[in-house]
């Protein structure tokens, strides 16, 4: 089924803390006709965003074609950690691809975080970017792993920014008797995601990019130029940019091979007040070392926001508000009372080796997708290089691209499920401490 609409209506934003706290502008009119122009990008997250506004900066004639609305999908809807790195930590990545291959993804994940903290501090203030990410670890084991890493990333990089607090510190940070410490990036932060993205939104429109809302794109002629079709209109393009992520229909079956999508969840308890000091000693965001890992912080009027996947089919389970109410007091027992008040999930894009699918799907055509849970930030950078490469400088673009994430076996007819096995296999490792 069409990823677009399997758990959403049409244009509508889901009924998140994020919509209930966020000035929403009225709806974009959709595509009627036929246009043309330099790059055709198909949805408006983070990633379309990104690269529709670096390349009408340059002078290019840019057309945002967005199914439902801009920041609609998991840019709207994310849990707003804006971490360093990858999904995996530089130990693994330096092990996997050599260090200087490690040392220019390590480079281009702290430009993503740079940009997005200065365009926070200039033109986004309304997304109060706040510094300070943990992740916090069960085990001693996990704990040493993590000093181990900052230790790495201060001997290599010079990276001063994160440390590892003990089992006797911890519970001063994150106010939960299960964990044994935690690593806490101040060199990370968080955001209000939807904001963030509507202010991107308004950018990218300042520098010259025209966005089309409820214009779901059906086919992708390639060739040059290259032919995007929707429902009313039809945009001829010199370039064409895929940045449908983990909500992009199969319009192409390389991009769709490679990126799975995954959905996560979302609750927001009430305002929880002065209770707020029993669950943290500073605004700090967390998410743990479980595989299928549970993230959380506060909303800026004391709200929990707990996020996490508590089903591992493609659709949305019932009662999404009554699983994070059972899922909260695990991690903090002391709320065990409190009431969700919103509840929503959202789909993101994953890979096999959890690192972004940057792709050249045709010599014209640029794909970027698949952050694995580091897309808040990583995408922006994804946009900047796809637009980069557009203006003819691959570089940066190719050391993504160069990383050839592979395809799932059997292709996009078999990911979810394999997707269902592997999360199944996941959440049981949680279960039995492994
Ligand atoms: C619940 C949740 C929590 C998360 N938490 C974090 C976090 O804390 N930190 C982090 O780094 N990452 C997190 N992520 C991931 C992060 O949100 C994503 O990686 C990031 O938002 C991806 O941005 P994007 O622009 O690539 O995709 P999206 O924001 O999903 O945008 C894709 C857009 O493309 C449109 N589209 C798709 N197909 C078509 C088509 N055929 N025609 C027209 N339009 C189309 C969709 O309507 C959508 O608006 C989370 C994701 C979810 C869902």
């Amino acid at each position: 089924m069409n990823p677009l609409y399997r758990n959403d209506r049409p244009g509508a934003f889901p009924d998140s803390w994020y919509v209930a706290s966020a000035d929403i502008p009225a709806e974009r009119p959709p595509l009627k006709g036929d246009v043309t122009v330099d790059v055709c990008i198909v949805g408006a997250g983070y990633t379309g965003l990104s690269a529709a506004r670096h390349l009408a900066r340059k002078g290019l004639d840019v057309v945002v074609l967005d199914a439902h609305r801009a920041g609609f999908g998991a840019s709207g809807r994310n849990g707003g950690q804006v971490c360093s790195e990858y999904d995996y930590p530089q130990t693994t990545l330096i092990k996997k691809y050599g260090a200087g291959p490690a040392r220019l993804l390590w480079d281009l994940a702290e430009e993503a975080k740079a940009d997005l903290r200065d365009l926070c501090a200039s033109h986004i203030t309304e997304a109060r970017y706040t510094p300070g990410v943990m992740h916090s670890t069960y085990t001693a084991q996990e704990t040493a792993e993590d000093q181990a890493e900052v230790d790495l990333l201060s001997r290599e990089y010079g990276y001063d920014q994160a440390r590892v607090y003990g089992p006797d510190e911890i519970g001063s940070l994150v106010k939960s008797p299960h964990f044994h410490g935690g690593l806490l990036d101040m060199g990370a932060g968080h955001i209000h995601p939807l904001r963030y993205v509507l202010g991107l939104a308004r950018l990218a429109e300042e520098a010259g990019a025209r966005i089309f809302e409820r214009s779901e794109v059906h086919r992708v002629d390639k060739g040059n130029p290259a032919i995007v079709a929707t429902n009313k209109g039809r945009v001829t393009a010199r370039f064409v940019i895929l940045a449908g992520n983990g909500y992009l229909p199969n319009l192409d079956r390389k991009v769709a091979a490679r990126v799975m999508p995954l959905n996560s969840f979302i609750g927001a308890t009430e305002p929880l007040g002065a209770r707020a000091d029993e669950v943290f000693g500073q605004d700090i965001a967390v998410h743990d070392s479980k595989w299928v890992a549970n993230y959380f912080r506060l909303s800026e009027d004391k709200r929990l926001l707990f996020g996490g996947r508590p089903s591992y089919s493609l659709g949305f389970p019932e009662g999404i508000a009554a699983l994070m109410q059972k899922r909260i007091p695990k991690i903090f027992p002391q709320l065990q009372d409190v009431k969700i008040d919103y509840a929503w999930g959202g789909t993101l894009g994953v890979t096999i080796p959890r690192m972004p699918a940057v792709i050249r799907v045709a010599p014209n055509i640029l794909s970027a997708g698949g952050y694995s849970g580091h897309g808040v930030a990583l995408s922006g950078l994804a946009g900047k290089v796809m637009a980069e490469a557009v203006a003819g400088q691959a570089g940066r673009f190719d050391t993504f691209a160069d990383l050839n994430v592979p395809g799932f076996p059997g292709g996009a007819a078999f990911r979810a499920p394999i997707l269902r096995l592997a999360m199944t296999w996941y959440s049981l490792r949680d279960r039995l401490g492994v």
